[in-house]
């Protein structure tokens, strides 16, 4: 295996086929395990992988494929990163865990403040998770029981936009896009909510005015990803939505909860999407963020609600009902705690959003000869955030290319996209785009 930065073209795909029989784990496990959002009787068995290396993933036969998707967004120091390796071993002969029920450890209380000092305003209290959706579930408790424990009645309902993701638990699911979130199959199951369009022009905003002028008395909270609408379909919007639904909530008294689960440290260019840099110094500053993803650069298990002092001092009382109502077993595992310290050492000392716009700049320079391709119809770029859209899609053929071409790319929907290890070797990242370039051409 290689480090994060060296190997070129050359090494791919070295010892290929070197063994053709799958090593005895996958043989005995295989027929147990069950995927994700995967139909188990006619998709493509899994790749046995047997170690992970920067940007590289290695298979049980020898092939390395270039890592285009950095598992799902998480692994943005890529693989195996020592220092985060270091600070585990450490924690683990310390104290890998103890739980939060009336103990605290110095890995939560460290992380606590720094992400507090990260996230702009006074977003400071951290209530930490063991998952994304978990963290949008407490996000949505959060917004519902400061409004009883404001003694205000009645709201509990949520806004959120068409092409949003916010999680796969029944709460969040009721939030997602109404047809990529599959309300229909889960319906009776899910609460209903509010879908609305995203406010990006004159109509939109009218419109979601007016729902707010209508219904604002039922609703706790409004739910958006800021920039880019993720796991919905890769789709950016720009600061101005932002600033719109921070005045629109404003004026009907509603919370305003940013998911940065995907945006979340650097991936759109700016530590998280609600800095003000990236919002072009329009400074955005929700009522509660969450936190998940790359929070822990793709190693352990770990997410965060975080809650402006606005929210917070609404369940500061003497009543033991204005508690928060919400405990995950593993909140605040100082395993993985550890590991999001060590991750945020990382982004403070090497340059890694200098690392993101150079990502930008390459893939924009890199996908650009997509666009004349038949049936592409958007290529966009933000951060180390590659689309491209195409009018129709075979999934399961194009994924079968990108190994052959010994890259990991996965495609959803109708997009072929990348979100590269901000420390992504500039061979890997020119193979990766060459990949899509060269499959999309030839399809
Ligand atoms: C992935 C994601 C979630 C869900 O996180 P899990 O850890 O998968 O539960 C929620 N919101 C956004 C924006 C995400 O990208």
């Amino acid at each position: 295996m290689h480090g994060p930065h060296d190997g070129g073209p050359n090494e791919l795909l070295k010892g290929g086929g070197a063994s053709a029989e799958p090593p005895p784990w996958y043989g005995a496990g295989c027929s147990h395990v069950w995927l994700p959002y995967t139909q188990m009787k006619t998709s493509a068995p899994p790749l046995p992988v047997v170690r992970t290396q920067g940007s590289r993933i290695e298979l049980a036969d020898g092939r390395e494929l270039i890592d285009g998707v950095a598992s799902w967004w998480t692994a943005c120091h890529g693989y195996n990163h020592p220092h985060i390796r270091a600070a585990l071993a450490r924690q683990l002969e310390i104290l890998p865990h103890v739980m939060l029920g009336g103990l605290l450890h110095e890995q939560a209380a460290r992380l606590a403040a720094r992400l507090a000092a990260l996230l702009p305003g006074d977003l400071d209290r951290v209530f930490f998770s063991d998952s994304g959706s978990v963290a949008v579930e407490v996000a949505m408790k959060m917004a519902v029981q400061y409004w009883i424990n404001s003694g205000v009645r009645g709201r509990k309902k949520f806004v959120a936009f068409r092409g949003g993701y916010h999680g796969d638990t029944t709460g969040t699911m009721a939030v997602c896009d109404p047809d990529e979130g599959m309300h229909r199959l889960f319906k009776g199951l899910l609460p209903e909510q509010i879908i609305a369009d995203l406010p990006r022009d004159e109509t939109s905003s009218d419109a979601l005015d007016r729902l707010l002028a209508e219904r604002g008395d039922e609703i706790a909270g409004i739910l958006v990803e800021p920039l880019v609408q993720g796991a919905g379909g890769m789709l950016f919007h720009d600061a101005a939505v932002l600033a719109r639904l921070r005045a629109a909530a404003d004026r009907s008294g509603i919370l305003l909860i940013f998911d940065e689960i995907f945006t979340g440290f650097g991936r759109t260019g700016a530590m998280v999407a609600c800095d003000s840099a990236a919002t072009g110094g329009a400074g955005v500053v929700p009522d509660i963020v969450t936190l998940g993803k790359a929070l822990t650069a793709g190693t352990l298990p770990l997410a965060a609600t975080v809650a402006s002092k606005k929210v917070f001092d609404a369940f500061w009382s003497d009543d033991p009902m204005h508690a928060l109502m919400h405990g995950p077993t593993f909140m605040g595992n100082a395993l993985a705690c550890a590991a999001a310290n060590a991750s945020l050492d990382l982004f403070e000392r090497e340059p890694r959003l200098d690392q993101v716009r150079a990502i930008e700049a390459h893939l924009t320079t890199a996908l650009a000869p997509c666009r004349g391709l038949p049936g592409v119809v958007d290529v966009r770029v933000r951060g180390a955030i590659g689309v491209v859209e195409l009018d129709r899609i075979d999934i399961a053929a194009l994924k079968a290319r990108f190994v052959q071409e010994g890259v990991y790319v996965r495609p959803f929907g109708r997009i072929v996209y990348l979100t590269p290890a901000f420390t992504i070797g500039e061979a890997d990242l020119a193979r990766l785009t060459g990949a899509i370039v060269k499959v999309l051409s030839t399809r």
